[in-house]
């Protein structure tokens, strides 16, 4: 049986890829020490953030370890990349019963779809804690962006136009066939599992938001609760028609009418999906490379959100999106 310095030194410690070198990576001391050292760019502001996945609560035990992996850095790029900073380390806290910490093929993967991800967005895993319990994971993502341009949830101004990502409620439509709640079909099928298990987080898109967003959020709980944050830090309302949400235009099954209904749900209160959420001055229209981008609705002085159909009446969600604590 591997010891817990055998299990890290196997499973998550590594060279750096390629050519690149720590001080590329600005990363001083890794994996090892008490601590590591990194080294930020001149003139930028460290942006910080920590996602913790249980099993259970946020996953199926019985997820495949290489998208865990994935998911659980994944998850914070999206909230690095939804402030317009550029991730750059990680730590990795691991709670990990004995039958697992015992399963060689599930390590290997599980480090495997974490260092894919990290791979994608140029992060290096420098420390961590490894510990016995009940499967969770948390990774705390440190990120970079120039001093002053960090892009918050409290820029909205009155009037801005409100803008999503991609096309929400994948991954909801996604844990829903799991769940038997809709049986979705190729190519669909596809799509949303891997919205679900292997999310995109926009990080490109982020790093634009720099340019034209006054205020942004990555939809994590659900597009009108995520919404709803930025509108309770801006200090103002939102008017939002449906039509002009992005419904999956991607789905190709029949849609019975309860099919059509739990699309829209969600779309609107789906959580999972890690798009981005924006607002940005009226006459802007943002672009970013192979993503669609929708116009969603207006910014109001008058608080609250109100939600629009096609032909004006108002729609009233059931719910917004998920709380933990709800
Ligand atoms: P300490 O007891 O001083 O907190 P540990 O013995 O827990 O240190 O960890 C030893 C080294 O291994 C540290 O550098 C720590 O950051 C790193 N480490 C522990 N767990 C992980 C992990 N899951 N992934 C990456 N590094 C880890
Ligand atoms: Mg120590």
């Amino acid at each position: 049986v591997a010891t817990e310095f055998d299990l890290i030194a196997r499973y998550f410690t590594r060279a750096l890829p390629g050519a690149v070198t720590g001080v590329e990576a600005g990363v001083v001391l890794g994996v090892g020490d008490d601590a590591a050292l990194v080294n930020p760019r001149a003139g930028h502001e460290l942006a910080i953030t920590t996602d913790l996945l249980v099993a259970g609560t946020h996953f199926f035990p019985d997820t495949s370890p290489a998208d865990l992996g994935w998911k659980t850095l994944a998850v914070n790029v999206s909230d690095i990349a939804a402030m317009g900073a550029s991730p750059r380390w990680a730590t990795l806290g691991l709670a990990l019963p004995a039958h697992i910490a015992a399963d060689e093929a599930w390590l290997s993967a599980f480090a495997d779809g974490f260092f894919a991800c990290a791979d994608a967005y140029d992060i290096e895993l420098v420390g961590g804690d490894t510990t016995r319990g009940p499967l969770a994971f948390s990774v705390t993502l440190i990120g970079e962006a120039p001093a002053g341009r960090a892009v918050r949830r409290s820029g909205a101004q009155v009037g801005d136009a409100i803008w999503v990502s991609g096309t929400p409620g994948r991954a909801a439509l996604g844990l829903a066939h799991l769940q038997g709640r809709i049986a979705l079909t190729e190519p669909d099928l596809t799509q949303c599992l891997a919205a679900l298990h292997r999310p995109q987080p926009r990080l490109a898109l982020g790093l634009a938001l720099r340019e034209f967003a006054t205020a942004a959020i990555d939809i994590s709980d659900g597009l009108l609760a995520d919404l709803g944050h930025i509108l309770a830090r801006s200090g103002c309302g939102a008017a939002l028609t449906v039509p002009d949400i992005a419904v999956l235009p991607a789905l190709t099954f029949a849609q019975s009418l309860a099919d059509a209904s739990l699309v829209q749900a969600c779309s609107l209160s789906g959580g999972d999906d890690y798009e981005l959420l924006f607002t940005t001055p009226p006459d802007c229209r943002p672009t970013c490379e192979g993503l669609p981008l929708t116009r969603l609705g207006t910014i109001t002085a008058q608080a609250g959100l109100i939600v629009r159909d096609a032909h004006g009446a108002r729609i009233t969600p059931t719910r917004f999106g998920y709380d933990h604590f709800g």
